[in-house]
């Protein structure tokens, strides 16, 4: 895809997926905000509001599919900064497409 970042436009997968991590998170160097997690199990923790059946992540400020943004970006988990737009694995545009948003184009790889 040309021009910018197509997630401050998404959002899908903050309101897709069940965002756990360890919970030793919440003290590390992202200093994950504990107020707005919850424990999945005695070693995990979810960020609330995507351990549930229609998962949308308590931090996710917008709409999706129109202007988004997290507020707690600079202390997000891990599953946060892993998951990449155009994953190999397509969980971004099973995200997208459960908003009914189009799949990302692949970037062409540089010869
Ligand atoms: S689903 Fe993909 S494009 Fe949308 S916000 Fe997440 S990573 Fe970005
Ligand atoms: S913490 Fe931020 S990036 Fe992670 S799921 Fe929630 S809104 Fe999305």
């Amino acid at each position: 895809m040309s021009g910018g970042n197509p997630c401050l436009t998404c959002g899908a997968c903050c309101a897709f997926f069940r965002v756990s991590f360890y919970w030793g998170e919440i003290h590390s160097d992202f200093m994950v905000p504990e107020a707005l997690t919850e424990p999945v199990n005695p070693v995990r923790m979810a960020m609330q509001g995507t351990n549930q059946p229609k998962p949308r992540c308590v931090a996710l400020e917008g709409e999706v599919g129109d202007c988004v943004s997290c507020s707690i970006y600079p202390n997000r988990p891990s599953p946060c900064r892993q998951f990449e737009a155009n994953d190999a694995e397509g969980a971004c545009n099973r995200a997208r497409a459960a908003y009914g948003l189009p799949p990302l184009e692949l970037e062409p790889v540089a010869a």
